[in-house]
C-alpha cells in the first residue's frame, strides 16, 4: 500500500489516500469525492509518503522515471 498525499482543486484541502496501485500513472489528477466540497472534485497528486516516513514529490516520481532510461513503471 502507498500514501498519497492529495490536494483538493476546489477547496485546497489536503487528504492522504492509502490505496494499493500506482496514482502517478494517472497523469497526477483524480476525480475523488471531497468531503469538505460534498461533490467529486479533481484531485491533485502531490507526492506521496514512503515507510520511512520520507515525503516523495510528485515531480521527483515524474522526473526519477526518466532518470532511469525512460522506462515508466506501467
Ligand atoms: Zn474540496
Amino acid at each position: 500500500m502507498t500514501n498519497w498525499l492529495l490536494a483538493c482543486s476546489q477547496c485546497g484541502s489536503r487528504r492522504y489516500l492509502d490505496v494499493g496501485f500506482n496514482l502517478a500513472l494517472y497523469g497526477g489528477r483524480i476525480y475523488l469525492y471531497c468531503e469538505r466540497c460534498g461533490r467529486n472534485t479533481e484531485q491533485r497528486v502531490l507526492g506521496y509518503v514512503e515507510e520511512d516516513g520520507t515525503f516523495v514529490r510528485f515531480e521527483d516520481i515524474v522526473r526519477s522515471r526518466v532518470r532511469h532510461g525512460g522506462e515508466t513503471i506501467d
